[in-house]
């Protein structure tokens, strides 16, 4: 820990700033709580006002009005699917104000897919400002229960990904790389709070190996400073601690010399590092000493001594990476500080400290309207959600607002952006888990439909049984009929990587090589969605394995279902699987293991635009 004090020491001018600045911001989140109501008003008005010429608007005959009741009685409630011709338009390269008044700037690629293709969310240049004020609320928010963390740095593995071009020339790339690459961050004035191990260059290189590296060893160079280490979400974080069992060595050589290894190329990378790295034989032999021993539990309070909480999101499917984050950290703190995504950042986690189980996330009524459906669960299945495709007029008026929701009751999130979303579903499911002033807290309970996910992945019933089906065609020359089959997402692996069960009928009497079970592991990988695949490409998930089991075993998972209570009538074979007793029974009766034996193809970008580029 950093030495306290020997003697009262007298505020500096600096620190004065600071605590004003929280105080500031401690007092905006308190302002637009408590005045939620009207502030979601004053958001739609303006919206609606500044976007009245909108072909989108005029098309569904709003004619200006600006009003809330107005606009509930007129404008649909919309999936990405309906405004895709619209957006379409304007990534083949239309100006004109389809969805916005203000030109668009970008796409954001969402980790949501459409036909296995991103999603593309329009934005505007000011919609980075907004994103920029909710970043610049969660270092007060946590100040309140952290003291001292402007006193040393932050150690984020932070990263960019590829971008891509739209037939109309318009950049599409994911929120956090347009993020990471503006004047917002890259200029970012010198806050204590934003101080980070990383140098930007670092985060804003394209290659991951060099990326992760150069990160990882200006975070140990610097290991005395970090307070606070973190990630995206908690596989990124998982990530690099695997990276840094596999590379300790070399990382270690590089701090003994004060010499860059020469597997780093970049020259702006380099020149930024070598700031940083200066021989120091102690530093390395400590490393050296704590990474040889056997186990690497509590490596992270190892290494870096000083640190007070791991800063990932663990809700939602993140939630399965707690038992090893808890290992590497020796129980830190796993603080979630928001909740966002590509269509807007919604909001912000008021009570960081909270138990992961509990953690809720405030909207800031300033980032967009937000509306909420009530959604109503089958048998509290987590994935089995009756949610209707598009909305009836009854339902479209059950929508409610964010001020009137109400505690217990789940709901789909619905919202209306400055960059020209109108009552648009995100897809996410939300309980309201209490209020803070006018304002709820939100726990996330899922996103809708997904069965599948290992990192920023999300993979649905539906495409998961289209890649089965693809891939059993494999099986045709040798009379082999897939009877059941389920799925797993097992990230005891690191990296995560998705299980099929199979089990097989077999009539043929030539017994199926391995080989040809490979090629099934590819088959399916090859029809996943571009996400997963662009996941595989730069090694986020691991290779596919198809597991065959005993004939006999689903009825055995059928068997202890009922067991369990379920119905027998209604039992239906669960497309994927979670509970760990079920997933014993599964692997109790494995014939054979059979994994992908190379990446399938991924590129960026939409496959259509490949040649209209
Ligand atoms: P993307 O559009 O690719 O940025 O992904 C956004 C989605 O990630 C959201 O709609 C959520 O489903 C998920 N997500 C973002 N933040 C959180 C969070 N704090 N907890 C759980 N899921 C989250």
């Amino acid at each position: 820990m950093p030495e306290a004090p020997k003697e009262p020491q007298k505020a500096t001018e600096y620190d004065y700033d600071l605590s004003e600045k929280n105080n500031k911001t401690l007092q905006f989140i308190e302002d637009v709580t408590t005045n939620a109501g009207q502030v979601q008003n004053r958001v739609l008005a303006e919206i609606l006002s500044r976007n009245a010429h909108v072909e989108y608007l005029k098309r569904n005959g709003l004619n200006g009005h600006t009003d809330r009741e107005t606009f509930k009685k007129i404008m649909p409630v919309v999936t990405y699917e309906d405004i895709q011709p619209d957006i379409t338009r304007v990534a083949n390269g239309d100006k004109s104000p389809i969805l916005c008044s203000q030109p668009i700037s970008e796409f954001l690629t969402s980790s949501g897919t459409s036909g296995g293709e991103r999603k593309l969310m329009p934005t505007i240049e000011e919609e980075l400002g907004r994103r920029s004020l909710l970043y610049s609320l969660l270092m007060p928010v946590i100040s309140q229960f952290v003291p001292g963390l402007d006193k040393g740095k932050g150690m984020y593995f932070l990263f960019i990904k590829s971008e891509a071009k739209t037939p109309g020339g318009l950049v599409a790339r994911p929120v956090l790389t347009s993020y990471y690459k503006s004047s917002h961050f890259k200029n970012r004035p010198y806050d204590p709070y934003t101080n980070y191990t990383s140098p930007n260059e670092t985060i804003l290189c394209l290659d991951s190996y060099q990326s992760m590296y150069s990160q990882m060893l200006c975070g140990l160079c610097q290991n005395k400073e970090v307070l606070r280490v973190g990630a995206v979400f908690a596989s990124g974080f998982i990530r690099a601690i695997r990276f840094l069992e596999k590379h300790w060595t070399l990382l270690c050589k590089d701090i003994r010399t004060g010499t860059l290894s020469t597997q780093i190329t970049d020259p702006s990378v380099r020149e930024a590092v070598m700031k940083i790295l200066k021989p120091d034989p102690k530093l390395a032999d400590f490393i050296e000493a704590e990474c040889s021993r056997e186990s690497w539990q509590g490596i992270i309070t190892r290494l870096w001594p000083n640190t007070k909480y791991v800063d990932v999101i663990v809700t939602g499917t993140m939630s399965q990476y707690i038992p090893t984050l808890d290992y590497y950290s020796n129980g830190l703190p796993l603080v979630c500080t928001m909740y966002a995504s590509s269509e807007c950042y919604f909001g912000v986690n008021l009570n960081p400290l909270c138990k992961t189980s509990e953690v809720s996330y405030t909207l800031i009524p300033t980032m967009a309207y937000f509306e909420f459906l009530p959604v109503h669960r089958n048998n509290g299945g987590i994935n089995s959600i009756s949610m209707p495709k598009s909305l009836n007029e009854k339902e479209q008026q059950e929508l409610v607002d964010l001020v009137d929701v109400k505690v217990g009751q789940e709901y789909e999130l619905v919202v209306t952006t400055y960059a020209g979303l109108y009552r648009y579903r995100v897809g996410d499911v939300l309980r309201v888990a209490g209020f803070k002033n006018d304002a709820p807290k939100f726990n996330f309970i899922c996103r809708k439909n997904v069965v599948l996910s290992i990192d920023s992945d999300k993979t649905d019933e539906v495409e998961l049984q289209n890649a089965v089906k693809n891939a059993v065609t494999h099986l045709m020359p040798f009379n082999a009929h897939l009877t059941e089959y389920t799925s797993y997402a097992d990230t005891k692996t690191i990296p995560g990587h998705y299980v099929l069960y199979w089990e097989l009928n077999i009539h043929g009497s030539t017994p199926i090589p391995p080989s040809v079970y490979e090629d099934c592991c590819l088959t399916i990988e090859e029809s996943l969605n571009t996400v997963y695949r662009q996941n595989r490409v730069c090694e986020s998930i691991g290779p596919l394995e198809i597991k065959i089991v005993e004939v006999g075993t689903f009825d055995k998972l059928m068997d202890y279902a009922i067991s369990l209570g379920a119905s027998i009538n209604q039992y239906k074979t669960p497309r994927c699987v979670k509970f760990a007793p079920i997933v014993e029974l599964l692997n109790s009766r494995v014939i054979s293991s059979n994994f992908s034996p190379k990446c399938p193809k991924w590129t960026p970008g939409h496959k259509q635009w490949i040649n209209m580029n």
